[in-house]
């Protein structure tokens, strides 16, 4: 067997750990004699699993008695529809931070959504400049460029914006913006669970499980209750955010097989040490990246603001085009695989989530120098 450093953007690497539990139960679920995929969703061995999940996440997020855990289908994407639909009442409105592609999908989304049922989307802040394929993101607001309007619906950003590198950095001076009475709503796709976070600030936090949590298939809701009360009736059933909620989400068939493995790779992660842990880990990991990127300015350039550079997605040009496919060729000769950036924007992209180890970055960051000299 030869694994390869896997620095895919989604779907992405999996602590080997989890997977190597997976192969062992594989045909033989808590001795139930089938594998997971085989349970009855109802079944009790597949419902400690599911509860086993759910209470992890808890834990780990210290998730307070005000908010819920839930799973639901349909990606990230799906969510982008389902939220104003469930929280922009008619004649109501929604605000949006855009920060690159990711939150201009949601807005899209949204704009659709509310047109059907009777409410509007309003941006809030961009952060984007240029047009067309010149279009570019390179930072997160000031908390103070982000004013939510009175009375809108909520407040909807994007915490990480995978493609274009650029995280809100919550840690340092800034905070998350700050919209009152207003909930906030984050996409973390590709920043869920490698830090702490303050669930009582956010009416809502998302994450499809690809990036950092396990396989595609699954998104994570962390919810406040009071959102999943407020949420519209007039819609179908299978898309209520109280649906789940009142069904610890076992209405219809779950994703069983991706929720086991959420499950898998959060017992990894607490056993490691939990959320600070992982803190330390990831940004040592970013520190290296960025680092070996800085120390050779002529030949690597990371164009999104220093505050604003991501943990998780590291993005970086390279002199020309040809010197970034020469890049990814000569680094995936030595195992290390999916460094090619979105098509949309081009340069090179490496993901470092949770599972990516350290020891991969530090040999990537001495490719990285040695890649330099040469030229
Ligand atoms: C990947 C990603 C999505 C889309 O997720 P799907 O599960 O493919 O729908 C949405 N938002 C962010 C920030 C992402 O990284």
């Amino acid at each position: 067997m030869n694994r390869v450093k896997n620095f895919n953007a989604g779907p992405a690497a999996l602590p080997l750990p989890a997977l190597e539990r997976a192969r062992e139960e594989f045909l033989d679920f808590a001795r139930s004699g089938m594998s997971v995929m085989e349970h009855s969703h109802r079944g009790k061995e597949y419902e400690a699993c599911h509860d086993e999940a759910i209470a992890l996440l808890k834990e780990l997020l210290a998730v307070p008695d005000t908010h819920e855990v839930l799973f639901v289908q349909g990606g990230a994407s799906q969510l982008f529809a389902q939220i104003p639909m469930n929280l922009v009442p008619k004649g109501g409105s929604a605000d949006y931070v855009v920060t690159g592609a990711w939150s201009e999908k949601a807005v899209a989304e949204a704009r659709l959504a509310t047109a059907m049922l009777g409410g509007a989307v309003r941006v809030a802040c961009t952060t984007g400049t240029g047009e067309g394929k010149e279009k570019s993101y390179v930072r997160a607001p000031a908390p103070g460029e982000v004013k939510a309007a009175d009375g809108a619906a909520y407040l909807h950003l994007t915490s990480n914006e995978t493609i274009h590198g650029v995280e809100f950095d919550v840690d340092a001076s800034r905070a998350f913006p700050g919209t009152g009475a207003v909930p906030l709503i984050a996409d973390m796709s590709s920043d869920f669970l490698w830090k702490k976070i303050d669930v009582s600030k956010f009416g809502l936090v998302y994450a499809g499980a690809q990036k950092n949590i396990g396989p595609s298939g699954v998104v994570v809701m962390v919810v406040s209750k009071a959102l999943v009360e407020q949420g519209r009736k007039d819609i179908p059933k299978i898309f209520q955010f109280r649906t789940p909620a009142e069904n610890k989400s076992l209405y219809n068939t779950p994703p069983t097989f991706g929720i086991y493995m959420i499950r898998n790779v959060l017992s990894w992660l607490k056993g490691l040490g939990g959320l600070p842990a992982m803190e330390a880990r990831n940004r040592k990991k970013a520190g290296v990246l960025y680092g070996a990127i800085d120390a050779n300015p002529a030949f690597y350039k990371c164009p999104v603001e220093k505050q604003s550079r991501s943990v998780m997605n590291v993005v970086f040009r390279l002199p020309g085009e040809a010197d970034e496919e020469r890049f990814v060729k000569e680094a995936k000769a030595r195992g290390m695989v999916g460094l090619k950036g979105h098509r949309s924007v081009g340069g090179i992209r490496v993901s470092a989530y949770n599972a990516v180890e350290p020891a991969w970055i530090d040999e990537l960051a001495a490719f990285m120098g040695e890649f330099a000299r040469k030229g």
